[in-house]
């Protein structure tokens, strides 16, 4: 099966603290955004890679990519938009326009460390679903905060954290993404099939397929660089 990727870059990156897009820092002497389109590349199957680029970027992400061989991959840039649903829906909208791949999936630029092996899980789950996507059990007690200033646990048996690439079939991208649903405003691509009623299959996710979003997370990914480069 030959896969589209859409690839959301069009973050502000404000809860990194940097006061510019996140996947421009250096992580290892290489920008984040060209860690990420490394490891995309780098996987079996690839036909298209959309770049969702954030308005005013283009040249510098552009610039940024010379070095990058695309060998048999195709390069898109499309602009995003103010929430990443609506970066990822302009994507949505060019694969609608230009079919291509039998698969797409979404993947957050921000996260550099995608596995081919979490690639294979997502494939392999959609030959009996027409989504799927990484998800790790909750591991630490949870608690939800309350209007009155309490707090409550809430039970973690079943929660899932979910992480990207999430997986569908291209066919179910019009009437997923551009029926009576289409105004809605999702974090997570699979929210839209259960809109719908469609299964959404859960695969393993990865821990080490982190996303880059405080200072923090920058990080644990030097540290895990640092390791697989020992
Ligand atoms: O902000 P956060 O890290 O959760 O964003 C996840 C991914 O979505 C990032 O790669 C970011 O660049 C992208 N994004 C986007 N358009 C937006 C907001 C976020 O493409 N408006």
């Amino acid at each position: 099966m030959g896969v589209d990727f859409l690839v959301p870059a069009a973050g502000s990156g404000q809860r990194m603290e940097l006061g510019h897009n996140k996947l421009f820092v250096s992580l290892g002497g290489q920008p984040v955004l060209l860690h990420t389109l490394r490891a995309l590349l780098a996987l079996p199957s690839v036909e298209r890679l959309l770049l969702i680029y954030r308005q005013g970027e283009l040249e510098q992400l552009q610039r940024l990519c010379r070095s990058i061989d695309w060998g048999r991959v195709q390069p898109v840039w499309i602009e995003g938009g103010t929430e990443r649903a609506d970066s990822v829906r302009n994507g949505l909208r060019y694969l609608l326009e230009h079919p291509g791949a039998e698969v797409a999936m979404t993947h957050d630029a921000a996260r550099p460390f995608l596995s081919g092996q979490l690639y294979n899980r997502l494939l392999a789950a959609l030959k009996s679903s027409p989504a799927a996507v990484p998800a790790l059990p909750i591991a630490e007690t949870t608690r939800r905060a309350l209007k009155d200033g309490r707090t409550e646990v809430v039970e973690r048996e079943g929660l899932y954290l979910t992480q990207t690439p999430q997986a569908f079939l291209a066919a179910q991208i019009k009437p997923v993404f551009f029926g009576p649903q289409e105004h809605l405003t999702l974090t997570d691509e699979a929210g839209y099939f259960e809109q719908v009623g469609l299964p959404v299959a859960l695969v393993p996710g990865d821990p080490l397929n982190i996303k880059l979003t405080r200072p923090a997370d920058l990080l644990l990914a030097q540290a895990y660089l640092a390791l697989n480069q020992s």
